[in-house]
């Protein structure tokens, strides 16, 4: 509905009343899933929306399942009041913040298994992560039952792996790619950056810095992926506090390690800044001699 103030719904029943009525107008329903503590990335993907739907639903839930007992569940930041105001200077309709027992009434028996996309990258290093993402998710595009929902290119495994699942179980829903955003310093914006002391906000440009090397290395004609990711991690390990989670260099389509850099590719990688985990990633179409820069859904 093209109402100017935005609704709050903290019920599965408000949000479905709330969105009834823009439904039955025959608005285009827009969803955009965040854990909150909004930043400019999830900004964008509010704007991004507004091109392709005309009622916009922006969801703030810290999901546990997507967290493992040794993970920032408890610790990480959120600040609802804040986010309200954000949401609403981009007018967005309606704001679906839901208590967990909301969403999680009794401890769900169904699990989602994912193959391939989930072997490499985050996946093994975060077990039960993105099954948690495909809970959550699927859950809310039940609830919103959206037209369309738009994910941040920054979780690049995740985009690719809801992308699977809405093919695979047929969701009808249109899913939009919204590039990274990111600091001056080229620090992809995260939540977890507040996280960050001073010192090491400075020192995690060189992650964004080190991809940029690694492009150029392959610009300059480098195919080995080994020796890419030997660059990449020689760089960053000058970082200090740095300890390397993981690099990896995959085809865009299976997220599979591959040995020659060839068609399209994804440098990937997760670093800790001290305690912070942070992730980032560059995705390239290499064709010869030509070298680009491309979106995840090109
Ligand atoms: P989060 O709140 O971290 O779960 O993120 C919610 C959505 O925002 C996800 O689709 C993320 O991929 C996306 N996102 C997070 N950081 C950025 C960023 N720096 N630029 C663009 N999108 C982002």
């Amino acid at each position: 509905m093209a109402s100017d103030k935005l609704r709050i719904a903290c019920t599965v029943r408000e949000a479905r009343e709330a969105i009834a009525a823009a439904r039955a107008a025959n608005q285009r329903i827009g969803l955009i899933p965040t854990m909150g503590y909004l930043h400019d990335g999830h900004v964008s993907l509010i704007d991004l929306c507004k091109n392709h739907a005309d009622y916009l639903v922006v969801s703030v839930f810290v999901n546990p399942t997507q967290f493992s007992p040794h993970e920032d569940l408890s610790r990480y930041p959120r600040d609802f009041e804040r986010d309200r105001h954000l949401i609403e200077a981009q007018g967005a309709h309606l704001l679906f913040a839901p208590t967990t027992k909301e969403i999680y009434p009794e401890d769900s028996q169904i699990r989602y298994e994912i193959r391939v996309l989930a072997d490499h990258l985050c996946g093994p290093k975060r077990p039960g992560h993105f099954e948690g993402v495909l809970l959550v998710v699927s859950k809310l595009f039940h609830i919103i039952q959206p037209d369309v929902a738009v994910f941040g290119q920054k979780d690049l495994q995740q985009l690719l792996i809801i992308q699977r699942m809405i093919t695979d179980l047929n969701f009808p829903i249109q899913l939009i790619a919204g590039p990274t955003i990111r600091e001056p310093n080229g620090l992809a914006m995260s939540s977890r950056n507040s996280y960050l002391t001073t010192g090491e906000r400075r020192e995690s440009a060189t992650i964004y810095r080190a991809l940029q090397e690694a492009r150029q290395l392959i610009e300059s004609g480098e195919r080995s992926a080994s020796i890419v990711i030997e660059a990449l991690m020689k760089r960053i390990s000058k970082v200090q506090g740095s300890r390397m989670d993981y690099i990896g260099i995959v085809d865009l389509a299976r997220l599979q390690p591959v040995e020659q850099i060839q068609g399209r590719i994804a440098i990937a990688l997760a670093v800790y800044i001290g305690q912070t985990r942070l992730i980032d990633n560059m995705i390239l179409e290499v064709n010869h001699g030509k070298v680009q820069e491309i979106p995840a859904f090109h």
